[in-house]
């Protein structure tokens, strides 16, 4: 019994969360939309991906935000530090950076966690969904997204004619924190180089960033949700969205329909990009 209230108020605190960041923020609550059942998946043809039919979305030029070159993070050194490969910079492919890199210690979650969880998907991905860290059915597989908010991004994915495989899907933390609190920041810190480091190898068009923490891990900011949600951001030369993570969409169904804007919206910029690069 007492456990359920102690779950309850996780649970109201992390939809605070999700909303505001990381500190507390009161305001009125924004108009509420209706829930919106995700649209059923469409079904797609092998090895492309189909062009769906959207709605056009105009982006004024006041929304597209530019976004300063991200200093490289140096990771604070600890004794455990060579379960990292020295060299592991070097890697040449992603292959090769998770070899490097699977053993990592450099913070706790090192040694709390169950498997190491790099990421998967296709390693030349025009699209790169970015979560948090790794929940408890992704730390017992090793792979991302893997719950029922794995399996909801996968519906998400496919609604706007996006198969999973076509992208690449991982985490700004590779190793899951402890009852999935939030990873602290000396924890980000620790293992976002890993991040930016399988950004480079991919070099994706497009990174979708699941959530307030992977948002503003990347842009090195404090937003709340309200402020990014429907803006498009250039990170490093690649047009960047961001979406309430699928976790927060399972607690709070209202969230659906702004997601599916946002996968609409990211759909019309990918098939901009595709007829772009036809042409050229
Ligand atoms: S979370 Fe990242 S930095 Fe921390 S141990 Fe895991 S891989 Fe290393």
């Amino acid at each position: 019994m007492q456990k359920d209230i102690f779950d309850r108020i996780i649970v109201f605190f992390e939809g605070i969360r999700q909303q505001t960041g990381e500190y507390l923020y009161f305001e009125e609550m924004p108009e509420q939309f209706e829930a919106t059942a995700v649209p059923k998946v469409q079904k797609t043809e092998e090895r492309t991906i189909k062009k769906a039919p959207i709605e056009a979305i105009k982006i004024e030029e006041s929304k597209i935000v530019e976004i300063k070159q991200p200093q490289p993070v140096i990771a604070t050194p600890t004794l455990l530090d060579e379960k990292v490969a020295p060299d592991w910079q070097q890697a040449k492919s992603l292959d090769e950076l998770l070899n490097k890199i699977k053993d990592c210690q450099k913070c706790p979650l090192g040694i709390t966690r169950t498997k190491f969880v790099f990421g998967e998907g296709n390693p030349n991905a025009d699209i790169m969904v970015i979560g948090e860290a790794p929940g408890a059915d992704e730390d017992l597989q090793g792979l991302p997204f893997v719950g029922r908010a794995g399996q909801l991004l996968t519906k998400i994915l496919e609604s706007v004619g996006f198969r999973r495989q076509d992208v690449f899907i991982g985490n700004i933390n590779k190793c899951r924190p402890p009852g999935n609190r939030v990873p602290s920041k000396n924890e980000v810190e620790a293992c976002e180089p890993f991040l930016l480091k399988q950004i480079e190898l991919i070099k994706p068009k497009f990174i979708l960033a699941l959530g307030l923490t992977a948002a503003n891990t990347l842009m090195k900011s404090n937003y709340k949700m309200g402020d990014i949600r429907g803006k498009l951001f250039n990170y490093n030369g690649i047009q960047t969205l961001v979406t309430y993570h699928p976790a927060a969409l399972l607690r709070n169904p209202n969230w659906k329909k702004p997601v599916w804007e946002d996968m609409k919206l990211l759909r019309k910029l990918y098939d901009e990009y595709i007829e772009k690069t036809k042409k050229e």
